[in-house]
C-alpha cells in the first residue's frame, strides 16, 4: 500500500487527538457568516476548510447565519451567501440554521448566569465603563453595581427585556475578573438594550446578546465540536470557554484559530468594497475585478480552481499574504485541459490573400484541444479576407520579430503559409490592410514543402466572424503605490483596471455559446461569457486570465 505522504495540518492533528482521547466521538463544524455583505475569497477558505474537515472525518457541516445584530443585516445577503456556498460545493444538507432562532435559549442562559451569581446588571455609562476597564498594563476596577443581589439583577434584567429601560442605559455583564490580564475577561457586556426590528424576530426583542456571548451558545446548541475561526478571536477563547462552562453545556465545543487569508495588493475588506460599489467605481459586488465569490464566478473562476488555491495556501497560524498570481495559476491549471482553444482577434486588422479565389470558402478541420482529444474538433471557415491581430504585423520589425512584415512568410494557425506582399495606410499613417499571397501546398496536415517559417499567427475569417465585446482587466489598485493611501487611508486606484474592446472578432463557432461558458483564446488567455451583460446578439467576454505567468509553484 502506498504510504500517506500528505502531512496533516494542525487542525486535523487537534481533531484526531480529540477523537483518539474520546473528547468527542464525532466531528461537527460550521460556517457562521454575518449576513451583512457578500462573501469573498477569504470566506471561501473558511467554508472549504470547515466543510472539508466534516467530510474527512465523516462528520456534519452546519451552515449558520450569525444574525444577532439587526442593524447591518439584510435578506439580500442571506440569499447571495447561500448561492455562493452552494456554488463552492459545500453541502449543508438539512443543517441550515439562524442564530436568531436561539434568542430564547440565549436569554435563558443569561438568567442562569444571573441565578448563579455570574452576571449582573450595570448602570455605568459607556464612558465610565471604559474608565473602569483599565488598560493592557493596569487592572480594571470593579463596577459599583457588581455586588447587586441576584433578586435585584433578575428584576432589572426583566425590566430591560420588557422595554422599561432606555437604549444604552443599562447592560448585563458577565461577572468574571476585573483584574484579569485578558481585557476580554474584565466583566464583558453580554446583553444590551437596543430597540431595533430584527429581520427574523421582528419586534419581539429589545435586548440583544453580544457576539462573544451569543457565538459559543450557538455552537453549543448545535453540538458543534470544533469551532474554527480566525486568529483575531484567539484572545476571546477564554471567554468562549467560560460561557459554555458556566452555561453548563455538556460536551461543549472547542475553539481553534487559524490565520486569515490575505491577498497582496487586493481589496478584500467589506467596508472598502462597499464604498467602491456605492461610489460607482465598480459595477456592483460582482464586478469581475473584485474578489468576492460572486465576482470571481462572474469573471470565470471555477469552484475547482478556488479549491486548488485554498489547498495550496495551506492552513496555519502564521499571518501571511498570498500573491494573486497564485489564484491565476490555479485557474489556468483547471481550464487548461477542459476548454477548447479557439481563435479570437482582439485588435483586428484586415488581411487579404490576393491569390485566394474570391467567394471561395473552405472548412478546415481544427482540433479543439491538442492535449485533450476528448474535446473533439470543429470546422473553421477559411476565406480570402481575414482578421489578424494588429500587433502581428510590423512595417519595420525589430530583430527577432518573426511575425508578419513585408516580404516575410508566416503560418496562419491551422491553415496555410502566407507571405506579406504589401500593405495599405490611411491618411493618418495607420495601417488598414495587409496584402498577402498564400501557398496552397502548405495547407496544414496535408502539404509538406520542407520549407519552415518561424512565426505562427491566429486569425478569423472576416465575413463569417462573430463580433464581440471583450473586457480586459488589470488590478483594481495601483500596485506600485500599494492598496491604501498612506495619508487618508483611501484606495490607490489603477485607472487602467478595465479596458473595453468593442471590436473583437471570433470564429463563428461561438454562435452557440452560453453565458458562463469559458474558452481559451489562443495566445490571448482564458475568457468567459459575462453572465450579466452578454446577450445572444451582443456577446460580452471577460478575460479571466492571460496565458503568461510569472508565478512558479514553490517546490
Ligand atoms: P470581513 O471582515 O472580511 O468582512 P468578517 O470576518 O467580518 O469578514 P464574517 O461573516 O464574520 O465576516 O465571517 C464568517 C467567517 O469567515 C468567520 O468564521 C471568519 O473568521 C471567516 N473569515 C472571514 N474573513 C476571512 C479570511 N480573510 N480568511 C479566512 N477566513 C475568514
Ligand atoms: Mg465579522
Amino acid at each position: 500500500m502506498a504510504e500517506e505522504v500528505v502531512s496533516k495540518n494542525f487542525i486535523e492533528q487537534e481533531i484526531e487527538k480529540d477523537l483518539k482521547e474520546g473528547v468527542y466521538d464525532h466531528v461537527c463544524t460550521r460556517f457562521p457568516p454575518e449576513p451583512n455583505g457578500y462573501l469573498h475569497i477569504g470566506h471561501a477558505k473558511s467554508i472549504l476548510l470547515n466543510y472539508g474537515l466534516a467530510q474527512e472525518y465523516n462528520g456534519t457541516f452546519h451552515m449558520r447565519f450569525d444574525d444577532t445584530n439587526p442593524t447591518k443585516e439584510r435578506m439580500e445577503f442571506v440569499d447571495s451567501i447561500k448561492k455562493d456556498i452552494q456554488w463552492l460545493g459545500a453541502d449543508w444538507g438539512e443543517h441550515l440554521y439562524f442564530a436568531s432562532d436561539y434568542f430564547d435559549a440565549m436569554y435563558e442562559c443569561a438568567i442562569k448566569l444571573i441565578k448563579k451569581g455570574k452576571a449582573y446588571v450595570c448602570d455605568l455609562s459607556a464612558e465610565q465603563m471604559r474608565e473602569y476597564r483599565g488598560t493592557l498594563t493596569e487592572p480594571g476596577k470593579n463596577s459599583p453595581y457588581r455586588e447587586r443581589s441576584i433578586e435585584e439583577n433578575l428584576t432589572l434584567f426583566e425590566e430591560m427585556r420588557q422595554g422599561k429601560v432606555e437604549d444604552g442605559a443599562r447592560v448585563l455583564r458577565a461577572k468574571i475578573d476585573m483584574a484579569s490580564p485578558n481585557i476580554n475577561m474584565r466583566d464583558p457586556i453580554i446583553y444590551r438594550v437596543a430597540r431595533m426590528t430584527h429581520h427574523n424576530t421582528g419586534d419581539k426583542w429589545c435586548i440583544y446578546p453580544m457576539y462573544d456571548f451569543a457565538h459559543p451558545i450557538e455552537d453549543a446548541i448545535e453540538k458543534i465540536t470544533h469551532s474554527i475561526c480566525t486568529l483575531e478571536f484567539e484572545d476571546h477563547r477564554p471567554l468562549y470557554d467560560w460561557v459554555v462552562k458556566e452555561c453548563e453545556f455538556e460536551n461543549p465545543p472547542r475553539q481553534i484559530e487559524f490565520s486569515k487569508l490575505y491577498l497582496t495588493n487586493v481589496v478584500t475588506g467589506k467596508r472598502y468594497i462597499k464604498k467602491l460599489v456605492e461610489d460607482g467605481i465598480v459595477d456592483g459586488w460582482d464586478d469581475p475585478r473584485l474578489v468576492s465569490i460572486a465576482a470571481l464566478r462572474r469573471r470565470g473562476f471555477t469552484p475547482e480552481s478556488i479549491k486548488m488555491f485554498v489547498e495550496l495556501c495551506g492552513i496555519s497560524k502564521a499571518q501571511s499574504s498570498v500573491d494573486y498570481a497564485m489564484l491565476e495559476y490555479c485557474i489556468r491549471e483547471d481550464l487548461k485541459m477542459k476548454k477548447p482553444r479557439m481563435m479570437a482577434v482582439l485588435d483586428p486588422i484586415k488581411l487579404i490573400i490576393d491569390n485566394y479565389p474570391e467567394g471561395q470558402v473552405e472548412y478546415l478541420d481544427v482540433v479543439n484541444n491538442m492535449e485533450n482529444e476528448a474535446l473533439g474538433s470543429r470546422k473553421v471557415p477559411f476565406e480570402r479576407e481575414l482578421y489578424i491581430e494588429r500587433d502581428d504585423f510590423m512595417e519595420e520589425p525589430p530583430k527577432k520579430y518573426f511575425r508578419l512584415f513585408p516580404g516575410n512568410e508566416v503560418r496562419l494557425m491551422h491553415a496555410y503559409f502566407v507571405k506579406c506582399e504589401s500593405f495599405v495606410k490611411d491618411e493618418t499613417g495607420k495601417v488598414t490592410e495587409i496584402h498577402c499571397t498564400y501557398d496552397p501546398e502548405t495547407k496544414q496536415g496535408i502539404g509538406f514543402t520542407g520549407r519552415k517559417v518561424k512565426g505562427t499567427i491566429h486569425w478569423v475569417p472576416k465575413n463569417e466572424a462573430v463580433k464581440a465585446e471583450v473586457r480586459l482587466y488589470e488590478n483594481l489598485v495601483d500596485e506600485e503605490k500599494g492598496v491604501y493611501n498612506k495619508e487618508d487611508g483611501s484606495l490607490n486606484l489603477n485607472p487602467n483596471s478595465l479596458e473595453i474592446r468593442k471590436n473583437c472578432y471570433l470564429e463563428p463557432s461561438f454562435e452557440e455559446a452560453q453565458p458562463g461558458d469559458s474558452f481559451q483564446f489562443v495566445r490571448n488567455g482564458y475568457f468567459c461569457i459575462d453572465e450579466k451583460d452578454s446577450t445572444k446578439d451582443a456577446l460580452v467576454f471577460n478575460r479571466i486570465v492571460s496565458l503568461k505567468s510569472s508565478f512558479r509553484l514553490p517546490k
